[in-house]
Formats: structure tokens, sequence, C-alpha cells
């Protein structure tokens, strides 16, 4: 087994790993950042970012993460895209394990972000690929004047919706409630777009169809009466839950399922290791906020090395 040495390894490859690795290396430290099977992140799986500064005129998310990516080579991270299989901070210098090699480190940076939720029905699993999608910037252009539906009342269902309208013929918005989380914004546009029709106090009983998706039971919740609407397509946009698996049995979680940091701050329960990014906010989860938190990890990683190695002086 190979083993390569890192002051800061970075587990997570989106604007918090991106962002952690810009200042890590920029501070001289040997920095490496290992994306994943996601490179990018969720970034890549939305269009337009239209609120991270510096951007008037918005960017296209994966023309975002590229040049993050880009910033952090720049000064001298090391990036790869590998999964990390597990990390062991029980011994100093930690070790991260990837495949068949083992990195080790002088502290880690956990900013696995998080993954797109499912309803959790047997009918949506079956489907998944068959026209059961969390990704509509991924799948939308297989809708070509096709009908879908997107479920969610979120800045995620909204903004979904209004992309798909670019290839569907028609999209269908079904929402639990009749109010929505989505900032008025986002509603707003959603309202004033023709090929857009709200189902409201609807949840999805069952997705139809035996091969490709051909509509979908819907539940009144009010007054629990169903009804089916024809479909070829369903994009789920329910939030998120986040990748804490591979720390979940050292670091505290909280019962929101998210990383827990000492508020503040990015350190989490245990030494050595920092959070960074959606997988310990459950709050904010935006792009700014995620880069924001990565420079934080990043110059807390950056003052437990250097502590560490007065102690040995
Ligand atoms: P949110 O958590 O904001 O919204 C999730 C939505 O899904 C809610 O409307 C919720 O309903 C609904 N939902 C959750 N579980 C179920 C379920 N089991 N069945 C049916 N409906 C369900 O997630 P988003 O992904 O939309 O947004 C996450 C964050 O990212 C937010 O902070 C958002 O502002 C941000 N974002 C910003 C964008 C932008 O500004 N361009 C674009 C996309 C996201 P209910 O409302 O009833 O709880």
């Amino acid at each position: 087994m190979e083993e390569t040495n890192y002051d800061i390894i970075i587990i997570g490859g989106g604007p918090a790993g991106f962002t952690a690795g810009i200042y890590g290396a920029r501070a001289n430290h040997s920095t490496l950042i290992l994306e994943g099977t996601l490179p990018g992140g969720q970034l890549t799986t939305t269009t337009e970012v239209e609120n991270f500064p510096g951007f008037p005129k918005g960017i296209d998310g994966n023309e975002l993460v590229s040049q993050m990516r880009e910033q952090a080579i720049r000064f001298g991270a090391v990036d790869k895209f590998e999964s990390v299989d597990s990390v062991d901070m029980s011994s100093y210098p930690y070790k991260v394990k990837s495949g068949e090699t083992i990195y080790s480190a002088k502290s880690v940076i956990l900013a696995t972000g998080a993954s797109a939720r499912y309803l959790g029905l047997e009918s949506e699993d079956r489907l998944k690929g068959k026209g059961v999608s969390a990704c509509a910037t991924c799948d939308g252009f297989f809708f070509k004047d096709k009908v879908v539906a997107v479920i969610g009342g979120g800045d995620s269902a909204m903004e979904e919706a209004n992309f798909l309208t670019k290839f569907a013929s028609k999209v269908y918005l079904v929402h639990r409630r009749d109010e929505f989380k989505a900032s008025p914004i986002m509603v707003d546009r959603v309202k004033a777009n023709p090929k857009i029709e709200l189902v409201l106090n609807s949840g999805v009983d069952e997705v139809l169809g035996e091969n490709k998706v051909e509509g979908l039971v819907l539940k009144n919740t009010i007054t629990g009466e169903l009804s089916e609407l024809s479909c070829d397509g369903v994009f789920l946009a329910i939030g998120h839950q986040p990748n804490v698996d591979l720390v979940k049995d050292i670091a505290q979680i909280d019962e929101r399922g998210y990383l827990k940091v000492i508020p503040g701050t990015s350190k989490t329960n245990v030494e050595g290791l920092f959070a960074a990014g959606d997988v310990a906010d459950p709050t904010y989860r935006q792009a700014i906020t995620a880069a924001g938190s990565g420079c934080k990890a990043a110059l807390d990683a950056q003052r437990f090395i250097e502590h560490k190695e007065s102690l040995e002086d």
C-alpha cells in the first residue's frame, strides 16, 4: 500500500472543499483534496448561480466550481477524483483510506456536502433512472416535449420547475402544502411561467409505470382523496441529507443528521477533524456560506497543526 503524507486532507470538492483548499495551500500547507464520485458537488447539478457575490450577471454552477478548483490547484493543492473509504482519527497523523492508498494527514476537513432526498417509495426506487430523477440539470434534456412533475416547495423545486420548461411541454409543481418554503421571487417566477401548473396540498402516494414513469398517484393532504396525474417524468426536489457516513461512528451527529461543530467554529468533537459546508449546516446551505465555512475550516486546521507542532518542539 502506498502512503503519502499531507498537512491537510479535504474530503469533498464543492465550494467548501475548494475554499478550504485555496486557504490551506496558499498558507503553504501540503493540501490534498479528494473530490469523490460527484466532482464539484451540488453546484454541478444546478443551473445558473445568481447569488454568489462577484458575478453580477450570474455564473453557471459547473463553471463556478471549476474556477474554484483551478484556484486551489494554482496555489499547490493536489486534487484527485477519488472516493474515501474510511477515516481513522484514532492516532496522529490521521489516516484517510481511498482504495489501495492510505494518505496520512495532520488534519482532516470533512466537506462531503449533502445528497438529494427521495420520498422512500418502492415505486420511486424501481423507476429511478427510468423517469424518476433528483437532478433536472442532469436529466431535463430527456424530457423534450414531455410532461413532467416536480415535487417540493423550496427554492430547488422552483428552480427545477422553471428550468424544466426549457424542455418539457408542461411542468406540474406538486407540493404538500399551499404555502411555499421558497423565496417569494422564485415563487413569482414559477407563477408567471405559463408552462407550469401548481398542484397544491398534494403528496405523492405512488409513482405509476412498469418500466418507465407514466404518472403519479396523489393524495390530497387535507381531504385524503386520491387522484392520478399523468406524466412522463418525476423530479424530486425535497431537500438533501448530509453525507456523514465516513465519520458517523466517531463524531457527534445532531438530531437532523448533520455533523455537529462547536458553535462559531468548524471544530467537531474529534481532535483534528473539521467540518465545512452543507455536511454541518442545517440552516443556510448556500454556496457562499459553504465557501465561508471552508475558509474557517482551513484556518482552524492550520492553527491546530501549528499548536500540535509547537507542543512537539
Ligand atoms: P428545502 O428544505 O428548502 O425545501 C424542501 C421542500 O421539499 C419543502 O417545500 C418541503 O415541504 C418539501 N418536502 C420535504 N420532504 C418532503 C416529503 N417527504 N414529501 C413532500 N415534500 C417534501 O430544500 P431545497 O433543496 O429547496 O433548498 C435547500 C437550500 O438551498 C435552501 O436554503 C434554499 O434556499 C437553497 N437554494 C437556493 C437556490 C437559489 O437561491 N438559487 C436554489 C436552490 C436551493 P414543506 O415546505 O412542507 O416543508
